[in-house]
C-alpha cells in the first residue's frame, strides 16, 4: 500500500503510537488545499470500526467525512489557516464512531515537510473517555468536574439526557451564586439554595427556573446544539412579571456520549439590563418611525410619508386611487382670536370626522390646514358615496372645511390628480363663499356670520378723518374708514379686524360697505350743493379682485345721487401683486366710472414707486412713516423728490400723519398740495364731522 512507502515516516508514527497509546492520523495536503489521508493507527480504526483496507476506501480522498459534520468545516479551515505559516495548533472535533455516535476528540496538529509535500500529523486524545470514566468513578461533588467547573467564572451546569430524562451531573459555585441573585431579584427574598437543593430542584425539571411561555426556547436551544457546535437563548425566568422581567441567556453545547445518553454543558448569564436597553431602542426605533410619517396632533401621516408616497407611485398604472382634498375653514382666524390651543382643538375636530368615515392610514395633514386623503384600489363608486358622506358631516359641523375630490382609474399622474382634487376644493370653498354670502344659510363660516350680523346691526361705522390743502385748515376732502363699536361702547381700530378679514376674504364685505357709506354721504352733500369736496375710500386689493368689482361699485353708486368725480378710491401698494396689464384695464374701468384713483402709503414700500407711472393714478398719499422723519434733511430730500416727480407727472401729493403746524409748514415749503392727520382732527364720526368741518359751507 502506497502510504507505507515512506518508512522514516511509518517509524517515527509508531514510535507515537507505541508511546502514546492515542490515536495517529496523517494527512497530505495538496497545493489545491484538497487533502488526502495517508496514515492513521490501530486507536483510530477501532474508533471507526473499520479496518486499515475499508477506512482508506472510504476516507484516504474524502477524509473530512471522519468528522461529524457540524465539525466539518472549522476542522478544514483551522487545517488551512495554520498551514500556511506551518504552525503547531490544537483544536477539539467530534469524529463519527463505530456506534454512530459521536466522540469529542482534541487534537494536535503538527505540520512538516515531507519529500516536498505539506504533511499534517494529527495526535488524537479521545476526551469522551476521559469524560465517561470521570463520571463513573467520581459520584461525588468534590470531583474533577467541579474543579474544572469552579474554575469557569460563569454560572456552567453539566447535564446529561437519558431516555428522555435530564440529570443534573454537576454545577460549579457561580451557578449557585447566581442562582440566588436571580432568585432574589424576582421578589426580593433572600435564597440560600446551595449546589444540593438547586441539583434537587433541576432533576424535579429541568425547566424549574424558565417561564413555562419560554419554555420552548429552551426546548429548541438544547435541540440545535446537538447539530451545531453551540446554541443559544434568552428566556425570562419563572416568576418574571411584565413590570420586573428577568432575563437569562444560555449558551449551550453538546457531546453525544452513546446512542442513548448525550452531555449539555450549559452556561448561564443574566442579561436583564441588556435585554431592556435592546427593548427601549428598539421602541424608540418605533417611536421614532412612528414620528417622522407621523402627526402628533390629528393621528395622521405627515408631509414626509405624503412626499413619499406622493414620489413612489409616479408610475403606478396598476392601481386606481381616490383622491380627496381638505382645507380647513377659518383656521387662521381661529387661531388669531382663540389661541393656537383653540386651533389646534379645531384640527382634531375635523380629523375625528375624517376618522369616522376613512381609514386614518390614508390621510396625509401635508400643511397646517390642509389634508389629502389617498385611497389605493379605491373602487369608484364606494368612494365618492364615502367621500360625500364627510363632505356632509364637514358641513353640519360648522362647515369645519372644504373639501374636493376625484376618482382616477391609474396612478400615473398622482400629482396632477392631487391638483384636480385641490381645485375642486377651491371651487367648493369659493361657491360656498358666494352662496353664503346672499343666503342666511346657517351654514355660514362663523366669522362671515359674525360679520354680516354686524353690519346688519349697524356695528360697523364710517369715521371720516379731514383733508386740508397745506396753506389752510380748512377741510376740502376726507377719508373714510371703518370703525368697529364692541358690545361695550369701546372702538376697535381696523388694525384689530382688518387682517383677519382680509385672510378670510372677507373684507370686500367691509369696503362695499363703507363705500355705500361714502356714496350716501356725498349724496347729502350734493343735497346741500357742495360739489367739489371729495371722499376717498379704502379699497383692498382683495375686494378689487372680487369677480364682479367694476359691477359691484357701479350697482353701489348708482343707488346714490351724488358727483363721482367726488368719490376716490386709495389703493395701497400690495396691488403691485397684480399683473400689471389686469390692473390697468381695471382701474380703466372704475375711472370710466368718473371715480378717482389715490396710491396710499407711498414711502413705505420702494416698488409702490413704480405704480407712479400708472396713467390712471391722480393723487399720492406719502406715509406717515416718511412724514415722522421730515425734520431730518434726508427724508426732506427723498420727499422733495417724490413731490416733484409726482408734479412732473401731473399727480397731486397729500402727506399722511401731519401732527403738527411745524410739520405742515415744512410740507407747504416742499410743494406738498395737502395733508391730513391729527393736526386738524383723527377720525370721527359723521355728525361729529360735519359739525366740526362742514359748517363753513353752509353758512
Ligand atoms: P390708511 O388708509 O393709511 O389710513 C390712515 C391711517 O392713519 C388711519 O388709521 C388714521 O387714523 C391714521 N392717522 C391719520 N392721521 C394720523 C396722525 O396724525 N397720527 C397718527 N398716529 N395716525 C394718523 P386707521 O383708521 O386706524 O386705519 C388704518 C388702516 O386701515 C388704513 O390706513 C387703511 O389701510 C385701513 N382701513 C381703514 N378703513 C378701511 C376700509 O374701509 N377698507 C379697507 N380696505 N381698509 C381700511
Ligand atoms: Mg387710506
Ligand atoms: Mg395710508
Amino acid at each position: 500500500m502506497q502510504i507505507f512507502e515512506d518508512h522514516d515516516f511509518i517509524k517515527h508514527a509508531t514510535i507515537v503510537l507505541n508511546y502514546l497509546h492515542n490515536g495517529v492520523a496523517c494527512l497530505e495536503i495538496n497545493p489545491d488545499n484538497s487533502l488526502k489521508l495517508i496514515y492513521v493507527n490501530q486507536v483510530i480504526t477501532k474508533m471507526v470500526g473499520k479496518d486499515f483496507d475499508d477506512l482508506f476506501d472510504l476516507y484516504q480522498d474524502n477524509v473530512l467525512d471522519m468528522l461529524y459534520p457540524a465539525d466539518q468545516s472549522r476542522f478544514y479551515n483551522d487545517l488551512i489557516s495554520h498551514r500556511t505559516n506551518m504552525e503547531y495548533f490544537r483544536g477539539t472535533y467530534r469524529f463519527q464512531t463505530v456506534q454512530n455516535t459521536t466522540t469529542w476528540a482534541l487534537g494536535h496538529f503538527q505540520f512538516l515537510k515531507q519529500r516536498g509535500k505539506d504533511v499534517c500529523i494529527i495526535l488524537l486524545t479521545n476526551v469522551n473517555d476521559f469524560i465517561s470514566a470521570q463520571i463513573k468513578v467520581e459520584e461525588d461533588y468534590d470531583n474533577m468536574w467541579q474543579h474544572i467547573l469552579n474554575n469557569i467564572p460563569i454560572g456552567t451546569a453539566i447535564i446529561s439526557k437519558e431516555a428522555d430524562k435530564y440529570s443534573i451531573i454537576a454545577l460549579n459555585d457561580p451557578l449557585k451564586t447566581f442562582a440566588n441573585h436571580v432568585g432574589e431579584m424576582i421578589d426580593g427574598t433572600k435564597r440560600d439554595w446551595n449546589k444540593e437543593n438547586l441539583s434537587i430542584l433541576l432533576n424535579q425539571s429541568i425547566y424549574t427556573f424558565c417561564l413555562n411561555e419560554d419554555i420552548p426556547l429552551v426546548e429548541k436551544a438544547l435541540t440545535d446544539c446537538l447539530s451545531e457546535p453551540t446554541s443559544e437563548t434568552t428566556f425570562r425566568l419563572a416568576g418574571s412579571t411584565e413590570s420586573n422581567p428577568i432575563y437569562i441567556h444560555i449558551k449551550c453545547s453538546s457531546n453525544i456520549f452513546s446512542p442513548t445518553k448525550t452531555f449539555y454543558y450549559i452556561l448561564f448569564t443574566e442579561v436583564t439590563k441588556e435585554v431592556l436597553t435592546e427593548q427601549e431602542l428598539q421602541a424608540n426605533q418605533l417611536l421614532l418611525t412612528r414620528l417622522s410619517y407621523y402627526d402628533n396632533l390629528t393621528g395622521f401621516k405627515n408631509r414626509n410619508a405624503y412626499s413619499e408616497f406622493t414620489d413612489n407611485a409616479k408610475f403606478d398604472s396598476n392601481h386606481s386611487v381616490g383622491i380627496a382634498f381638505l382645507d380647513a375653514n377659518g383656521l387662521k382666524e381661529t387661531n388669531d382670536k382663540l389661541g393656537h390651543a383653540y386651533g389646534d382643538r379645531m384640527l382634531q375636530q375635523l380629523a375625528n370626522i375624517v376618522k369616522e368615515y376613512v381609514d386614518y392610514t390614508n390621510v396625509y395633514r401635508i400643511s397646517g390646514d390642509e389634508f389629502v386623503i389617498l385611497e389605493p384600489d379605491a373602487d369608484k363608486d364606494a368612494f365618492i358615496s364615502k367621500i360625500l358622506t364627510v363632505r356632509r358631516a364637514l358641513i353640519k359641523n360648522d362647515n369645519i372645511a372644504s373639501l374636493g375630490f376625484t376618482w382616477e382609474k391609474d396612478m400615473t399622474n398622482l400629482k396632477q390628480s392631487i391638483g384636480s382634487a385641490e381645485q375642486a376644493m377651491y371651487m367648493e370653498k369659493h361657491k360656498y363663499y358666494a352662496s353664503t354670502a346672499a343666503s342666511n344659510s346657517k351654514h355660514r363660516p362663523r366669522l362671515l356670520r359674525n360679520l354680516l350680523y354686524n353690519l346688519e346691526n349697524g356695528r360697523y361705522v364710517m369715521y371720516l378723518q379731514p383733508k386740508c390743502d397745506t396753506d389752510s385748515y380748512i377741510a376740502t376732502g376726507a377719508e373714510a374708514l371703518v370703525r368697529f363699536i364692541d358690545k361695550d361702547g369701546s372702538i376697535l381700530p381696523p388694525y384689530e379686524f382688518i387682517p383677519q378679514l382680509e385672510r378670510e376674504k372677507l373684507i370686500p364685505k367691509i369696503d362695499y360697505f363703507i363705500l355705500e357709506e361714502a356714496c350716501k354721504y356725498l349724496e347729502t352733500l350734493k343735497a346741500k350743493n357742495i360739489t367739489d369736496f371729495v371722499v376717498s375710500v379704502n379699497m383692498s386689493r382683495i375686494s378689487f379682485e372680487e369677480l364682479n368689482f367694476t359691477e359691484d361699485v357701479k350697482d353701489i353708486c348708482s343707488k346714490y345721487d351724488f358727483n363721482r368725480n367726488q368719490l376716490e378710491f386709495e389703493l395701497t401698494e400690495t396691488y403691485k401683486t397684480i399683473d400689471s396689464m389686469r390692473l390697468n384695464t381695471f382701474l380703466k374701468r372704475i375711472k370710466a366710472l368718473g371715480i378717482s384713483i389715490s396710491l396710499d402709503d407711498v414711502g413705505t414700500d420702494y416698488s409702490s414707486l413704480t405704480m407712479l407711472i400708472m396713467d390712471e393714478i391722480d393723487v399720492i398719499k406719502i406715509d406717515r412713516s416718511l412724514i415722522t422723519q421730515i425734520n431730518g434733511r434726508p427724508a426732506q430730500i427723498l420727499l422733495k423728490n417724490i413731490i416733484t416727480t409726482a408734479h412732473e407727472l401731473g399727480l397731486k401729493v397729500i402727506a399722511e400723519g401731519v401732527e403738527t403746524d411745524e410739520v405742515r409748514l415744512l410740507l407747504k415749503d416742499l410743494g406738498c398740495d395737502q395733508y391730513q392727520g391729527y393736526l386738524m382732527s383723527p377720525p370721527i364720526p359723521v355728525e361729529e364731522f360735519n359739525q366740526r368741518f362742514m359748517r363753513h359751507y353752509t353758512e
